[in-house]
């Protein structure tokens, strides 16, 4: 027998380990099952070449729970170990290599939570006692015992074992009997060693018999030892890759494809990416990509390991080559990770580019489902940006798709402006823009539609993209201004008919509407009032509703306008039927303005020619007079004009009728509104 002291400096380096690690615990049976399988693959490897001449037999790793003896066993037929064996792996560097671990995060507890291989040292996160009991397969090898408990002080004997391979016995502490749990102990084999490469057998398959289960001589098998991700695309049908992503997600929808990822060279990475359909945020992250490191289970947190819009896929990534016992940050930074990266976001941008070149119209019937996620990946990604910019679509208000290209050339001709500026015109709810999408499309327009979760981020990023083009919303402003062409119609209605116009119904806006009113001369067959909402204003508004730093917008009243149409029938009547008396003050109220002003501006072209001092107080006061007066017979005005506004019921239709047009006109309003147009309606 041979007793030693293990090279850790640390006396009670068991208690700081298991403080630690707490979070993790449950990774010591990962950690002890690798190891089984390692051993396993070790002989196979063996006997392959011709070392091992004896046939390996069954190789099935085996892992038992024992209630009573609060004992779990992971056994293995793999090489086993000899006594020095043992002595170097476990005593020399299995817990040194724990030693060195500690000193280098000691001071930083936080990149513990964050996975790492610890190895065999881990089984002492839930064991106060560790017993390894080994064979070696090399010819004339003593079994041998090592025990450990929890000190650092272990014996090594001889011990009693017929077949080659190891069992590591853990006697559970009292702190951590849930791992005596046989579900427990199920789910986590389920979860870390599901897709290992040796069979891991845990108790045995149940049937049902005379009303009630009961075991059967076979065992029960946890794991598919050859997932899809390890066989060959070739040797793979479409069933093969939907049945695989079941056994991965047996609760989530059919994904609409998958890529095969099969790297060599300048790292190792194989897996398989499926693209589920994404609608609404409501979908994303429920099935999430999990990362293997030579398939075993190493997380489903891959941020930082793929670019973040790709963690809206679903599957499967294997690379021995991602560093796992380092923190986060660390792997952010780290080369392999980026080339990694880098490769996974080419290698989707291609397969998309395939499916859409090979078959556009498959393409355009999963866009609606693959949108959200190339419009992530466009606006996040620049390298994904440029291939996704050759495939990616836009979808118009009729149903049509286009590339971005196909789009632009559509376009280009009858929407430059006289600026020059492309203008993409578009439409978030085809429903509720109706009247203003119809008016484009008789100009000759085409409209997106943009009615995307990510639709608004899009467009800020395509305007900085796409130089010398714009978007708006057709709404945010009058046809003829959205896209401005040549000289604006002249207006039936002089200067001053307008104005007092926007008085009448400035007189009848209520004060929460706090709309802007302006005046157009568009077509007599357009709409004799029309509401637009700046595109400004309403983009921030929206930007700051989806969050992402906009939020002061998000306080600020909406920003409308109410439009005037000069040349409509209907805004000509209201300023045609204003009676006698008003008509006679209006005009007498014109001549006096009139004079005044032509005062006014003769005194300030005087004194402008002097120099300060020349000017009078008694000038000055005659000009301040003028100005007082100007303004009382424009307040004079403006008061005769609200008054009569009041009464008018033509003027609060028309507005009513233009809120109306755009979902705007609700409850009492609406129900007002149907009372007055059927007294109109009577009155004619
Ligand atoms: P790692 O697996 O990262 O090398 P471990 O601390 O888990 O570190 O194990 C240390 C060494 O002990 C292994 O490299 C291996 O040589 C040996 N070992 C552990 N478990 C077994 C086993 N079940 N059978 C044979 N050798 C083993």
């Amino acid at each position: 027998m041979q007793k030693g002291k293990i090279g850790v400096t640390t006396e009670n380096i068991f208690p700081i380990i298991k403080k630690f690690l707490y979070s993790d615990h449950e990774i010591f049976l990962r950690e002890l099952v690798s190891n089984a399988v390692d051993a396993t693959q070790k002989l196979k490897v063996l006997y392959n070449s011709g070392e091992l001449k004896e046939e390996p037999g069954d190789l099935t790793i085996r892992v038992k729970v024992d209630k009573k003896k609060k004992t779990i066993t992971v056994s293995d037929r793999g090489v086993g170990m000899t006594a020095e064996e043992l002595d170097k792996y476990l005593n020399q560097i299995a817990f040194s290599s724990a030693n060195d671990f500690l000193e280098k995060y000691k001071d930083q507890a936080n990149n513990l939570i964050g996975h790492f291989g610890l190895g065999f040292y881990s089984s002492f996160m839930v064991s106060d006692k560790v017993e390894v009991i080994t064979k070696s397969w090399k010819e004339g090898a003593k079994p041998v015992k090592w025990i450990c408990d929890g000190s650092p002080e272990f014996t090594i004997e001889d011990a009693e074992r017929d077949s080659r391979g190891t069992d590591v016995i853990l006697y559970i502490d009292s702190d951590s009997k849930e791992f005596l749990e046989e579900d427990r102990i199920e789910s986590m084999l389920r979860k870390y060693c599901k897709f290992l490469p040796v069979e891991i057998a845990f108790g045995k398959e149940k049937e049902w018999k005379d009303g009630k289960y009961v075991e059967t001589d076979k065992d029960k098998i946890i794991n598919n030892t050859k997932p899809a991700w390890t066989l060959k695309p070739s040797d793979l049908k479409d069933e093969d890759y939907l049945n695989f992503y079941r056994e991965l997600y047996p609760a989530g929808d059919e994904p609409m494809f998958h890529i095969h990822l099969n790297v060599d060279y300048p790292f190792k990475l194989t897996g398989i990416l499926y693209f589920p359909k994404i609608r609404s945020n409501f979908d994303i992250q429920k099935n999430k990509i999990q990362l293997y490191c030579n398939q075993v289970f190493v997380t489903d947190s891959v941020e930082g390991i793929v670019p973040e819009f790709m963690t809206l896929l679903h599957g499967v990534i294997d690379s021995p080559d991602i560093p796992l016992n380092v923190s986060r940050s660390y792997l952010q930074s780290d080369s392999n990770v980026k080339k990694i990266s880098a490769h996974i976001t080419k290698k989707v941008a291609d397969r998309l580019s395939e499916i859409f070149k090979k078959n556009r119209e498959e393409f355009e019937k999963k866009w609606d489902d693959l949108k959200l996620f190339i419009e992530y990946g466009m606006i996040t990604d620049e390298k994904f940006y440029e291939k996704a910019s050759g495939f990616a679509l836009f979808k118009n208000t009729e149903g049509k798709y286009f590339t971005f290209e196909e789009y632009e050339k559509l376009i280009k001709e009858n929407q430059t402006d006289k600026y020059k500026t492309l203008v993409y015109l578009y439409s978030t709810d085809k429903h509720e823009q109706y009247a203003y999408i119809e008016k484009a499309k008789l100009k000759g327009y085409d409209v997106l539609l943009l009615d995307g979760q990510l639709d608004i981020h899009l467009i800020n990023f395509l305007e900085s993209k796409l130089t010398g083009s714009r978007f708006v919303r057709v709404d945010a402003d009058v046809i003829e201004k959205l896209i401005q062409k040549g000289e604006i119609k002249k207006s039936k209605l002089s200067e001053e008919q307008i104005e007092d116009i926007k008085t009448l119904f400035k007189g009848q806006i209520k004060p929460e509407e706090n709309f802007t009113v302006v005046s157009e001369s568009l077509e007599e067959t357009d709409f004799p009032v029309i509401i637009t909402r700046s595109e400004y204003m309403r983009r921030m508004k929206d930007m700051s509703q989806i969050g992402g730093g906009f939020n002061f917008y998000g306080d600020l009243p909406d920003s409308y306008s109410l439009v005037l149409n000069g040349n409509h029938p209907l805004i000509q009547k209201i300023s045609a039927d204003l009676g006698k008396d008003l008509a006679d003050f209006l005009k007498q109220n014109s001549s006096e303005k009139a004079r005044i002003k032509e005062e006014v501006e003769f005194l300030e072209k005087e004194q402008k020619n002097k120099k300060e001092g020349e000017i009078t107080e008694a000038e000055k006061e005659d000009l301040k007079k003028l100005k007082d007066e100007l303004e009382k017979v424009e307040k004079e005005r403006n008061d005769k004009l609200t008054e009569y506004s009041n009464g008018n019921k033509l003027i609060r239709q028309l507005i009513d009728f233009a809120l109306l047009s755009n979902n705007m006109l609700k409850g009492e309003d609406l129900n007002k509104f149907l009372k007055r147009s059927i007294d109109l309606l009577q009155v004619t």
